[in-house]
Parts: structure tokens; C-alpha cells; sequence
């Protein structure tokens, strides 16, 4: 798929980060989805998975879209157990207000015991500085971890691509 066949919304900050059009730290990245840390870490490993295209909501996914995403989301999970060892793994977005971002987006958040299920939700806020500024080396070895379950994927022949080439 080219370039001028995705379709975008110029304003659409989810479109530009998952473009790579603003600095984010992309851990996995294929034809039509993108894979990066969260920039307000619940724990380390917290990604999120964005569609390349412009969809608000899962129920306005192309098929090869809708899929791709699962695929990808599965590769992740694999990926975090296999790296962090989590006690859960949330998977979870939201569909609808309250919705800042009105770009679909994934939340896939390693969970420790006795953390909530959906802690990161929350209004209070948490201390992740720590992980904030450890976000560059999480994602190296976040981006080596799924190289590593890449090579073992049973989906790679459809997943194809790579992690983010560059450190952003
Ligand atoms: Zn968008």
C-alpha cells in the first residue's frame, strides 16, 4: 500500500503518530498499524496500537484493518508476557467519550498483582517518572523483544514488519 492510499486526517493527532509524524517510541510497525509506548507509562511495557488509517471506532475497521490490529495486539501480549512476566494483561480503548485522542487506540498494559484492572483510567494520578524517563531504553528493549517473537510468530508471513528504525 502506498503512501497516498492511506487515508488520513490532517488534524488527527492519532494519524500523525501513527505515521511517525511526531516523535513516538515504536516498538512494532507494519503496513497498517503502529505499535508504541505510551507516553504516561502505568507500567513499563504499556503500549498503545493505533490503525495507520483514520478509524474512530473497531466497528468502521476494513476487514484487513480489523484484523491486523488482533494480530498485532496478539504479537504484543506475547511479547510483554514473554519480557515482563505480568501477573495480567490488560487489553482495552475506549469507543466513544471520553475520547481525546478520536483515533483508535489500544491501551495493552502489563499488570502487576493487585493492580486494577483498568488502573491507568483512573483520575489519580501515579508516580511513573521513573518509567518516563526510561521510555527510550524500553522501548530498545521492548523493539528486541518483538524482533525475537517475530521469528517464532506464527502470523509473520500476514504481520510482516519491523520495529521503528529510529530512536523517536
Ligand atoms: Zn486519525
Amino acid at each position: 500500500m502506498s503512501e497516498t492510499h492511506v487515508h488520513k486526517e490532517t488534524n488527527c493527532l492519532g494519524c500523525r503518530l501513527a505515521n511517525s509524524e511526531l516523535p513516538v517510541h515504536m516498538v512494532y510497525e507494519n503496513e497498517w498499524v503502529a505499535c508504541f509506548l505510551d507516553h504516561d507509562p502505568f507500567n513499563e511495557g504499556h503500549v498503545l496500537l493505533l490503525p495507520k488509517q483514520h478509524f474512530r471506532f473497531i466497528d468502521e475497521m476494513d476487514e484487513a484493518t480489523a484484523f491486523a490490529i488482533l494480530q498485532a495486539s496478539q504479537l504484543m501480549s506475547r511479547t510483554i508476557r514473554e519480557r515482563y512476566d505480568p501477573f495480567g494483561i490488560t487489553q482495552t480503548q475506549n469507543g466513544g467519550g471520553p475520547d481525546e485522542l478520536t483515533h483508535f487506540h489500544l491501551h495493552i498494559v502489563p499488570r502487576k498483582q493487585h493492580q486494577p484492572f483498568a488502573g491507568f483510567y483512573s483520575e489519580e494520578s501515579w508516580d511513573n517518572e521513573a518509567l518516563k524517563q526510561g521510555l527510550a531504553d524500553t522501548r530498545t528493549h521492548l523493539a528486541e523483544a518483538v524482533e525475537a517473537q517475530l521469528s517464532v510468530f506464527p502470523g509473520k508471513s500476514h504481520t510482516g514488519g519491523h520495529y521503528g528504525k529510529t530512536n523517536r
